[in-house]
């Protein structure tokens, strides 16, 4: 090891080219004698949207509360605390002067995002309207809770609201401060792609009419592209330490992490490239048919939400996507599949065994999670099920934990291994990326289609990031309609297919990055875009 990480090396069997600059100096700060230190720290910029990418657990929030004047960082000393300023003293001649200054000076204010919204009911009683009129600082709540589509829950108590209206909530509550610094600890968990692309236009607006400072830590790779001006990799060792890069450009700095390497830095952060394909994936290999189903309709009752699916067939080893807004039917058509609804036409006595993980996650029993987990499948603890399932979920350090102490993230992974270690005909999966890092995302989709691949499993994905389908799906089965009015779901088709229809929807057009063929969001209006539309080809550029 390079004397730094207090366990393993993180580059397990990789050759450290090159001990980087920043830990060959002082930590901005460690919280002990051999506990988390940070390095380096990101860098606000009035009337700028910052974007930090990196694993969970690698400092964001201790950086955040450095910029925030909370924590005064001891610059890796714990016998005599150096002060803010020797802090600013060497800081000097970067791009943090000015703000340490400040930080130094209580001239800082700050509004934050947290990242886990399902714990906002814990603290707040009251309905939306009283969280919201607290917040309404710049004058600009009426037009958040109108483009946010709050209204409907505006005096729903907060108790009652779904994950994506909390997330919605608490992105308003945020905005509508008037504050010198925002920061924004993921902003889409739970929010589909229309929403998760106006919260990001609502980012840019505030940095860029206000002139305020913006920070965002997000995980859904196209809306990060969409929402940063700069972007600031952090990498390390979760829990031992973290380093956070000095800016990038958003393209290189998500190409550089995506690739494994660093260029500036000359350092190699994973061992093997994270991939994309150029064409849709995987087409060829059709399996056998596993079921068919007809035409189905589904209505919760007079002048209620009502579906209508058409007839389709779904084939054994595939990966299916399914995409669609919030609130137009995707739940729905799964519980018709599983049998916990029953259609008003059309027969769905499909005789098949499935497994759902649903989109809330809610396994928080008092039990430990490798008793959980064994008391699913024999398989449990088998070499074959170590490396398919625990290892590529990363349960191994968790294993000991109690269920209900588990982070949004590890709870997430246990319910993707807890739904795939059950023996059935068919998987359902409801958005397992939510709360999953850029680097986790990534391992259970590879888990996800392997599993698929080898035990000639059948997976249903339902998802909003568009990097996650990409890398997943086999097919796309696409949702349209009126959001909790009527729902129309489509039949499965080819990946291609599937994603114009769906963007096509949406307006929005994606291009293929010429380094890395990841697919990237077109700025609205710009020439690709137009001329894009004008194709009908808004998934992949000609
Ligand atoms: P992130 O926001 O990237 O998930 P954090 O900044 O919250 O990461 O935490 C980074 C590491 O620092 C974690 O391992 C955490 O346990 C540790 N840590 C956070 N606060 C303290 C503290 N007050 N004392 C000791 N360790 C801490
Ligand atoms: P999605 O999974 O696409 O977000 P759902 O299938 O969960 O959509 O819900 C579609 C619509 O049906 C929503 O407006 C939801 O509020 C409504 N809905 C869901 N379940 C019920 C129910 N049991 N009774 C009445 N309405 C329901």
């Amino acid at each position: 090891t390079c004397g730094i990480c207090v366990e393993k090396c993180p580059f397990d069997a990789i050759e450290i080219i090159n001990l980087p600059q920043e830990l060959q100096d002082e930590p901005i700060h460690r919280y002990g004698e051999n506990a988390f230190s940070l390095y380096g720290l990101p860098a606000p910029q009035e009337g700028q949207v910052i974007g930090i990418l990196g694993p969970n657990g690698i400092g964001k929030t201790t950086a955040v509360r450095i910029l925030a004047g909370e924590l005064e960082p001891n610059l890796g000393r714990h016998e005599e605390e150096p002060g803010w300023d020797e802090v600013l003293e060497a800081y000097r001649g970067t791009e943090l002067q000015d703000y340490i200054a400040d930080v130094r000076d209580g001239d800082i204010t700050i509004a934050r995002k947290p990242q886990y919204v399902d714990q906002i009911p814990n603290s707040f009683d009251g309905n939306t309207r009283q969280l919201l009129e607290r917040t309404d600082e710049r004058g600009a709540l009426d037009e958040l809770v109108e483009r946010l589509s709050i209204g409907p829950v505006m005096e729903q108590s907060i108790d009652d609201l779904s994950g994506g209206e909390l997330q919605r909530v608490a992105i308003a509550a945020t905005l509508a401060r008037d504050t010198d610094f925002y920061f924004l600890d993921e902003v889409t968990p739970y929010l589909d792609i229309g929403q998760r692309v106006t919260a990001a236009r609502l980012i840019r607006e505030l940095a860029e009419e206000e002139d305020k400072s913006v920070l965002v830590v997000e995980h859904d790779l196209a809306i990060l592209d969409l929402l940063a001006d700069t972007l600031h990799v952090a990498y390390g060792e979760p829990g031992a330490y973290g380093v956070i890069t000095p800016p990038k450009s958003v393209r290189n700095g998500i190409n550089e992490y995506l690739s494994g390497y660093l260029d500036n830095e000359n350092m190699r952060i994973r061992p093997d490239p994270i991939e994309f394909e150029e064409h849709a994936p995987r087409t060829e290999t059709y399996g056998e048919t596993l079921v068919e189903y007809p035409d189905l309709t589904k209505s919760y009752g007079e002048g209620e939400f009502s579906l209508e699916v058409e007839g389709g067939a779904i084939r054994e080893n595939e990966v299916l996507g399914i995409v669609g807004p919030n609130g137009i039917g995707k739940s729905t058509f799964a519980k018709l599949l599983t049998g916990n609804l029953t259609p008003d036409d059309g027969d769905t006595d499909l005789d098949l065994d499935i497994s759902y993980k649903p989109q809330y996650v809610t396994i928080d029993q008092h039990m430990r999670v490798d008793a959980f987990l064994s008391s699913i499948t024999d398989q449990f603890g088998s070499s074959y099920w170590n490396t398919e399932i625990a290892q590529p979920l990363q349960l191994e350090r968790i294993m000991e934990q109690n269920l209900s102490d588990l982070s949004g993230g590890e709870r997430q992974r246990v319910a993707i291994a807890a739904c795939l270690s059950d023996s059935a005909d068919l998987y359902l999966l409801d958005e397992p990326s939510a709360h999953l890092d850029v680097e986790q995302r990534v391992q259970a989709s590879k888990a996800i289609r392997r599993y698929a691949e080898q035990q000639d499993a059948t997976v249903m994905v339902i998802d909003h990031d568009i990097y996650m389908m990409d890398l997943l799906a086999d097919r796309l089965m696409v949702f349209d309609g009126e959001p909790a009015v009527q729902g129309h779901a489509g039949r499965p088709q080819p990946m291609r297919d599937g994603m114009n229809e769906f963007l096509a929807n949406l307006e929005v057009t994606f291009r293929r990055d010429e380094r890395t063929s990841r697919p990237r969001i077109n700025k609205p209006e710009s020439q690709l875009d137009s001329q894009q539309k004008s194709e009908g080809e808004y998934y992949y550029s000609p």
